[in-house]
């Protein structure tokens, strides 16, 4: 989608401090960290939102969880970890093109606000 900020870091035309990128996905560093580590790890095919996602999705929906674990493990975080999904503005999703937040490296509480 052309005017989509996660789709242009996506290919590359927008700029981003990129820890993973495998083909299908990519996860960056968030500009604006909610705690030490905090990624987000995106598709590259646009989908605004996890409940727009269809069964032709659910490979590269299993893949995000794995290439979370991992990036998780690579980062020093592998021990105690969150990974979060804002899917709709009631839940705070502010970007339009599914993420997952992959956050850690201090103590998170439950339960989430
Ligand atoms: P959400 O509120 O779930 O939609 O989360 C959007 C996240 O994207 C926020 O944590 C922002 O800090 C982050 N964000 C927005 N634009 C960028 C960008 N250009 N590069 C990295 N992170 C971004
Ligand atoms: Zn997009």
């Amino acid at each position: 989608m052309s005017d989509c900020i996660f789709c242009k870091i996506a290919s590359g035309e927008a700029k981003a401090r990129i820890v993973l990128d495998d083909g299908d996905l990519v996860a960056f560093l968030d500009l604006n960290p909610q705690a030490p580590t905090h990624v987000l790890i995106v598709p590259k095919k646009h989908i605004a939102k996890l409940s727009d996602a269809v069964p032709e999705d659910e490979a590269m929906l299993g893949r995000i969880q794995l290439a979370a674990a991992k990036i998780a493990a690579q980062m020093g975080i592998g021990d105690g970890f969150r990974l979060v999904v804002n899917n709709g503005r009631k839940a705070g999703q502010a970007v339009d093109h599914l993420h997952y937040h992959l956050l850690g490296g201090r103590r998170l509480q439950w339960p989430p606000g």
